[in-house]
């Protein structure tokens, strides 16, 4: 029976989505699951993850993981691995985990498949599939000759269960051994948005070049604010400097797959779908009948996005 390991983050007591619904899928697997949280305090987030189907889960709880440090964290994680006797890792495919996996798969010499949109731990070969060039085509990966396996998921692909808040898990800690660093982290300036990271949104407003300038961009906000939403944004405007870069969505932004993704004003080049075709439904405001974005859209409006944006914010009011 493999070992699943989930590699969980979390703020607070808070643990992301991603890892949510990874616990959930390795704890419906019927493996024995162990939760692996990094940070400076995982006293809650530790619990959370009991909650959730962990039944061991080891901390590494120290002032100077606060921050997240490529060598610190590769360290720690390969170590519990070990000592988890882990074979199956998962971690939802954020930047953080991007940055951690392939360094850690490097030093187990494990197999590593990020960026994944499904996977069967059913299938004793562990196969998952990854869309490649642009969500073109979807690659069907499996593992060889590798005795860890770490597969890193797209957030928002499976479902959250419902947590048992009686549930605990065995607990151990690891220590940090990693001294003699070549880079620390001193400081991390937080942005102040309050709304959800776009790889975790479940709910994502978009607005591109149709919005006209940086003024036109502020019709998105009551209409994401109504929604409970996250604004995005297309690389146009984010070069024009109309929103900061954590807003672009695309190839050379994020990659998100919420429930609902609302385009304002967004042509539909290929680099912005690359970014945001794995969202459940798509809803395309465009004034030119003939955008490529209405191509992938489930729902398409043809109309000016100064006149339909409010119509559909009040909408909106009304129905929530
Ligand atoms: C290597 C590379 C990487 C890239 N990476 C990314 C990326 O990560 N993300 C990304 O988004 N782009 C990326 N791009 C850029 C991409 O090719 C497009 O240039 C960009 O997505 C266009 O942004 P846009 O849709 O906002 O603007 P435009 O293409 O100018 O489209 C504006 C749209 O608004 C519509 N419109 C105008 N006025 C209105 C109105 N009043 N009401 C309704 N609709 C209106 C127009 O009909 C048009 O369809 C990349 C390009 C390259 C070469």
């Amino acid at each position: 029976m493999p070992n699943v390991l989930v590699f969980c983050e979390f703020t607070g007591d808070q643990l992301k989505n991603g890892s949510l619904e990874l616990l959930t899928l390795a704890k419906n697997s019927g493996n024995p699951v162990t939760a692996l949280l990094i940070g400076d305090d995982c006293s809650l987030a530790a619990k959370k993850a009991a909650h959730y189907g962990a039944h061991k889960v080891i901390v590494s709880s120290d002032d100077s993981l606060k921050n997240y440090n490529s060598e610190v964290f590769s360290d720690l994680v390969s170590r519990a691995i070990i000592e988890a006797s882990s074979n199956i890792v998962l971690a939802s495919s954020t930047t953080l985990a991007k940055d951690l996996f392939p360094r850690v798969a490097a030093r187990l010499n494990a197999g590593l498949a990020s960026d994944c949109v499904s996977i069967d731990l059913q299938d004793e070969k562990l196969t998952v599939k990854k869309p490649l060039y642009s969500d073109k085509c979807t690659a069907e990966v499996t593992f060889q000759n590798s005795e860890q396996k770490i597969v890193l998921m797209r957030a928002n692909q499976l479902p959250i269960g419902e947590p048992d808040s009686t549930a605990s898990a065995e607990t151990s800690s690891l220590a940090v051994e990693s001294t003699n660093l070549s880079t620390i982290i001193k400081d991390i300036v937080k942005g102040t948005s309050e709304t959800l990271d776009l790889t975790e949104a479940n709910i994502i407003v978009a607005g591109g070049r149709g919005l006209r300038d940086k003024e036109g961009y502020k019709i998105l906000e009551p209409l994401a604010k109504t929604l409970g939403a996250t604004l995005g944004a297309s690389r146009a405007i984010v070069d024009a400097e109309w929103v900061p870069h954590s807003y672009q969505v695309g190839q050379t932004g994020k990659t998100v797959a919420p429930s609902l993704y609302i385009a304002c004003g967004i042509s539909g080049a290929i680099q912005h779908l690359a970014g945001m075709t794995g969202s459940k439904v798509i809803v395309a405001i465009n004034k030119d009948p003939e955008a490529p974005i209405f191509k992938k859209a489930t729902y398409g409006i043809v109309g000016d996005v100064f006149e339909v944006v409010p119509k559909l914010t009040e909408e909106f009011k009304n129905l929530l």
